[in-house]
C-alpha cells in the first residue's frame, strides 16, 4: 500500500497545531460539547468523557443521560451540564433529536447499550444532526446498519474502534486487521467518508481523503477500561477548538497516550495502577509540558 503520506504525529505537530488561548476568548469560543450516552449501569462512561472533554480545554459540556445517572454523575464532575434520556428500565429509549441542534460537536454510545430502542435513538440522531461527532463504543454498532446513510455531509463524523469493534464494523477478522490495518482503515474511510481512529498500542487516523497519521504515544497502562471514554472525551474538545479534523484528532491521541506515559515517568502511578480519571489528572501536566 501508499505510505507516501503517513506522519508519526509528535511534539512539534503538537505545538505547531494546538491553538493557543485567546486572552479575550469566553466559553463559547472553546466549543459547546455535548456526550451522549451511559445506560444506568454505566455512568463512569460518560463521567470520564466529559471530565475529559473540560480538562481538554472545551468550553462548555452538557452529558444527556438517563436520570438515575446524573447525581452520580454531578457528584464526580461539577462543571458539566444535564439533559435527560428517557429510559426504561435504566436504557435509553427515544428522545427529540432537537435538543442537540445547538451544539458545537458530540460524542456518543459511550456506556450507551445496545438495546433496539437505544440503537434507534443514535440512528436517528445521527442522521438527523450534520454536525461534528464523535461515534464510540455501542455508538458503533449503532451506526453500522445506517453507514450507507452518512457520507453526504458538511460536518465530519469521526469512529473510535479499537480492533474488534473495527473487525464488527468491516467484517475482516481481527487477524487480517492485523496484517493490513492501514489499508482496511483507508478502505473503509473512503467508502464511508468518515474519519478513523483505529486504536491500538500504535493509533491509526485515516481521513476520508486517504491522509492518515500514526500516534506512539501511550503504554500498557492504558489497557484497562475507561480510557477511550477518555480519549473520546479529548477528541470532542480538539474539534470544537479551531483545528483542522486531522490535526485535532492527531492532537488528541497524542497528549491522551502522554499524558498516561508521563504519570508513569513521574511516579505517580505504575503501568499497573494506572486508572482512566488518572490520565485525565495528568493532562495539566502535559498541557504545562507542551506550551
Ligand atoms: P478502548 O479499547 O476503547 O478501551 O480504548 C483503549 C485506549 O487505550 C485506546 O486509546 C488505545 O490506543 C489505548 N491503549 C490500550 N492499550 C494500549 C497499549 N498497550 N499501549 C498503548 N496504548 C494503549
Ligand atoms: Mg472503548
Amino acid at each position: 500500500s501508499n505510505h507516501s503520506s503517513l506522519k508519526r504525529w509528535g511534539k512539534q505537530a503538537f505545538v505547531s497545531t494546538f491553538p493557543k488561548r485567546d486572552t479575550y476568548s469566553h466559553k463559547g469560543s472553546h466549543g459547546k460539547g455535548a456526550v451522549i450516552g451511559g445506560q444506568r449501569t454505566m455512568p463512569g462512561s460518560v463521567t470520564l468523557t466529559a471530565s475529559a472533554a473540560l480538562k481538554s480545554g472545551a468550553g462548555l459540556l452538557t452529558i444527556a443521560t438517563v436520570e438515575d445517572n446524573i447525581p452520580i454523575i454531578a457528584s464526580k464532575c461539577t462543571e458539566a451540564m444535564y439533559q435527560v434520556l428517557e429510559d426504561r428500565d435504566g436504557v435509553i429509549t427515544k428522545n427529540h433529536t432537537d435538543l442537540f441542534k445547538a451544539f458545537d460537536g458530540l460524542a456518543i454510545g459511550m456506556g450507551m447499550g445496545r438495546d433496539e430502542v437505544t440503537a434507534n435513538f443514535s440512528q436517528k440522531l445521527i442522521q438527523a444532526l450534520d454536525m461534528p461527532m464523535v461515534i464510540d463504543a455501542d455508538g458503533l454498532h449503532h451506526l453500522k446498519p445506517i453507514l450507507n446513510t452518512v457520507s453526504e455531509r458538511n460536518h465530519p463524523i469521526i469512529i473510535t474502534p479499537h480492533f474488534g469493534e473495527m473487525a464488527m464494523l468491516t467484517g475482516y477478522t481481527i487477524d487480517e486487521m492485523k496484517r493490513k490495518p492501514f489499508s482496511i482503515a483507508k478502505e473503509f474511510a473512503d467508502q464511508y467518508q468518515l474519519y478513523v481512529v483505529l486504536k491500538g498500542k500504535f493509533t491509526i487516523i485515516t481521513s476520508p481523503y486517504g491522509d492518515q497519521i500514526v500516534n506512539d504515544t501511550g503504554n500498557a497502562g492504558l489497557a484497562k477500561g475507561g480510557t477511550g471514554d477518555v480519549l473520546s472525551g479529548i477528541l470532542l474538545a480538539m474539534i470544537m477548538q479551531n483545528q483542522s479534523t486531522m490535526a485535532a484528532l492527531g492532537n488528541a491521541c497524542y497528549i491522551h497516550g502522554l499524558s498516561a506515559e508521563m504519570r508513569v515517568k513521574s511516579g505517580e502511578n505504575t503501568e499497573i495502577d494506572l486508572l482512566a480519571s488518572d490520565v485525565i489528572d495528568g493532562l495539566s501536566n502535559v498541557f504545562r509540558t507542551l506550551s
